[in-house]
């Protein structure tokens, strides 16, 4: 595998100019997490958001030194290499980050020459997506399960824990729902920001009705990559925070069970 020092341009928006090539913070070929199986799991470099439990905080920044600039046959080379392990136990490729839908050219292109492979694909995504065109359109024709990071239905908590509005992410969400793209939602518990009965409320009235989100996967806090913060030179806000307890996720479950999902954790 190559790597390169890139400085691409990237616009006001937070799109780089495409290239035919994407900018991959790294690679994990056989992640156990990120969707149904064994996947073959890209994070890609750049995200506008900025939640304070970010695990993946060295994936913010388009422009980085330590990113590798990779073709599509660059990486399909690995993936065919591995197709017959993700075959066999149900799973595929993701696309995560940072956030995947910055460069989504790249993973239409991507996602395209997988489906032509026949490999399941997976988009796990903030619902960040900045224009609703063909290329959007392509790029979901290709994803077999979208993964979508619901983080906070209430606007103004939304604010305070990912740093910006999820008007977006909620347009996203309506907008898979009008286009019955199977979906799944991930929610992630944080105390003190999405742990209480209000909040999961407002997250089973929002995707109560929507017929392609089946699943809901509740995804307990935890402090694993508060280390990259510190490597990154910030201060990690949510020190001293503990996981939710195991009673706090069961009744959330309860609670989204009540809205006619099935709930995995
Ligand atoms: S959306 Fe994901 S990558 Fe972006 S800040 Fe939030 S947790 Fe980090």
């Amino acid at each position: 595998m190559q790597t390169h020092t890139i400085h691409p341009a990237a616009s006001s928006d937070g799109h780089r100019h495409y290239h035919g090539k994407g900018i991959v913070h790294s690679i994990e070929s056989c992640g156990t997490v990120d969707g149904p199986g064994l996947r073959f799991v890209l994070f890609m470099q750049g995200c506008l958001m900025r939640c304070l439990y970010c695990h993946n905080r060295d994936t913010w920044d388009m422009r980085t030194d330590k990113a590798q600039e990779l073709s599509v046959d660059e990486v399909m080379k690995q993936v065919i290499s591995y197709r017959h392990y993700l075959r066999a136990t149900g799973g595929g490729v993701t696309a995560t980050g940072g956030e995947p839908l910055l460069q989504y050219e790249f993973i239409r292109d991507w996602f395209t020459a997988c489906k032509a492979n026949d490999i399941h694909t997976c988009l796990d995504t903030n619902g960040y997506a900045l224009h609703y065109d063909h290329i959007l359109d392509d790029l979901l024709d290709h994803t077999d399960l979208v993964m979508l990071d619901l983080k906070q239905v209430d606007p103004e908590i939304h604010k305070a824990l990912v740093g910006i509005p999820n008007t977006k992410t909620l347009k996203f969400a309506r907008y898979l729902a009008e286009r019955n793209q199977a979906a799944r939602v991930r929610y992630v518990i944080v105390p003190g920001y999405t742990d209480d009965d209000r909040s999961a409320h407002l997250l089973g009235e929002f995707i109560g009705d929507m017929e392609n989100i089946d699943t809901v996967e509740l995804l307990p806090y935890h402090e694993l990559g508060a280390h990259k913060w510190e490597l990154c030179g910030d201060a990690y806000k949510l020190t001293g925070v503990r996981p939710p307890p195991k009673e706090t996720v069961l009744h959330i479950k309860e609670i989204l069970e009540g809205y006619g999902k099935n709930i995995i954790y």
